[in-house]
């Protein structure tokens, strides 16, 4: 093996976490039928050119459907990138990951790395054995935006778009190019291996090694549940959950995301249930059900709100909040 390092050559390395992208079917015109995470990542790797000067490398940090994605596998996947992150010959690195849950992995990686170099997320709509799969494409953008100089943080490279991790949604459950950057926009495309670049970088946040810190020393992850605001909404679910905190539960409820309709309202009896849950000492955050724009802050609000994150995303900012 040459040793790229000595001749100024970079490392790209391709963690693998499973998903469709590493999915097989029994036949190649099914798309549907697949088992996620069966493909190593190695494999995946096989026929994918890296750009010149640049040395693949690949571990399997995990193998899952992200339908089921974890607390634990963040972790070891924050770690494993922290790992590869602090060497010198390491350009960026690439994570093969399912599309459910990729959002969530991606905004997790974002709060707690906030990296100089770029941690590039891509996944596939089609299954590893489809008659034309989309993963090899998105693997081989996914490489080039994380050998591209000057790239940093975490973003999502898709259908030859890349969104940042702050911005990024599924937004479409079959189509290929599944994810969209709402009013922000994409951060660029891929073009034919090379980048075009249409705003800045996300910038680097001072609170994420706290917050890696916290999150790579807990055990678990305090339980933040979200409920959706919609007609005829009650407060029953968020009285029951008062009521296991009073019982004592082990994994009593630490934080409420309310799903909430429009500009960050909520129908009166949940949000009076939730002015419960509040006094009662559970952490409670308004989030948008709404697909895109933020929630803007109006005179008078009892209950917090997140901004632009959407449910999902608000959910992980609380339950990091509650590790700090
Ligand atoms: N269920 C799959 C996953 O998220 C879907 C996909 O990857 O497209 O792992």
């Amino acid at each position: 093996m040459v040793d790229i390092s000595a001749k100024g050559a970079r490392r790209v390395v391709v963690l693998g976490t499973g998903g469709t992208i590493s999915g097989r079917a029994r036949s190649a015109d099914d798309n549907l039928g697949y088992t996620a995470g069966e493909v190593g990542v190695a494999d995946l790797l096989a026929g994918i050119d890296a750009p010149a000067g640049v040395e693949l490398e690949a571990e399997q940090v995990a193998q899952v459907d992200s339908k089921d994605m974890s607390f634990a596998i963040w972790q070891a996947l924050a770690r494993r990138c922290a790992h590869w992150l602090a060497r010198d010959d390491v350009a960026g690195i690439v994570i093969t990951h399912g599309t459910d849950t990729l959002e969530e992995t991606a905004f997790f990686l974002h709060s707690v790395l906030a990296p100089a170099k770029p941690v590039v997320l891509t996944c596939a709509m089609r299954p590893a054995s489809a008659l034309a799969p989309d993963g090899p494409q998105n693997v081989r953008d996914a490489v080039a935006v994380a050998a591209t100089p000057g790239a940093r943080g975490v973003v999502v490279v898709c259908a030859g778009t890349v969104h940042g991790a702050a911005d990024v949604q599924k937004v479409h459950t079959y189509r290929l190019d599944a994810f969209a950057s709402g009013d922000a926009g994409p951060i660029g495309y891929v073009e034919e291996g090379a980048l075009r670049r249409l705003r800045p970088w996300s910038d680097a946040d001072d609170a994420a090694p706290t917050l890696f810190d916290k999150a790579m020393a807990a055990v678990d992850c305090p339980r933040v549940e979200i409920l959706l605001s919609h007609a005829e909404a009650r407060g029953s679910l968020v009285d029951a959950l008062r009521e296991e905190r009073r019982r004592g539960a082990a994994d009593a409820v630490r934080g409420i995301v309310l799903a909430a309709t429009g500009n960050g309202t909520l129908h009166h009896t949940l949000e009076a249930a939730a002015l419960r849950a509040q006094a009662d000492g559970i952490a409670v955050l308004r989030a948008t059900r709404c697909v895109e724009g933020r929630i803007l802050p109006r005179p008078g609000e009892r209950l917090r709100d997140a901004g632009a994150l959407t449910p999902v995303k608000a959910r992980i900012a609380l339950m990091l909040e509650l590790l700090a």
